[in-house]
């Protein structure tokens, strides 16, 4: 299949930049006065790139926008992290202020310094044990901010398979966070 790239001349474009997220057509971005034929020299050397980075964005999690609302999302979502939520604060000795959920379009979580705790509502179309997995991961950065060597064995004392679950949200996450429920 050949991708059709969409490229657009920007003012404030430095440099270029090419971008093909799932489910988008790829863009390339390029600064205003950038000559044609370096144009499609990025193209050209980049095929191979766009080719493979389109080839691992194969559809695997069988997710079906018909099947799910994403206000259904939104209180599952919410119902489970709760849940873990209360319990592993217990276990840190760490107390959250409140917890959202919200239409992240990058993230799966987020952790701000009042203690609000956010996230990503499709959280809940991923298996049980990465959504439980991002929540100790938020709850740690209460007591450890950065992703220090610290915050990493925190987490491992709460979760020592946490590996598993950040490797499938690197393999599978684009995919997820693309997704949208029809209507
Ligand atoms: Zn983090």
């Amino acid at each position: 299949m050949d991708d059709e790239v969409v490229v657009r001349r920007s003012r404030r474009a430095r440099r270029w930049t090419l971008r093909a997220p799932w489910g988008e057509p790829a863009t390339l971005t390029v600064p205003a006065r950038l000559p044609e034929r370096e144009v499609g020299r990025i193209l050209e050397e980049h095929r191979g790139w766009l080719a493979r980075e389109r080839a691992k964005q194969v559809p695997r999690l069988g997710l079906d926008p018909r099947a799910v609302s994403e206000a259904e999302a939104r209180r599952a979502t919410r119902e489970l992290v709760a849940m873990i939520a209360e319990e592993e604060a217990e276990a840190l000795g760490v107390a959250y202020e409140r917890i959202q959920v919200r239409d992240q379009r990058t993230r799966w979580g987020s952790c701000s310094t009042r203690g609000t705790l956010s996230f990503n509502w499709r959280l809940v179309l991923a298996p049980l044990d990465v959504l439980d997995y991002v929540v100790v991961h938020e709850l740690c950065h209460l007591r450890e901010p950065n992703h220090s060597r610290r915050f990493w064995s925190l987490v491992e004392s709460r979760r020592p398979a946490w590996r598993e679950q950040r490797a499938w949200l690197r393999d599978h996450g684009p995919e997820l966070l693309a997704f949208r429920p029809a209507a």
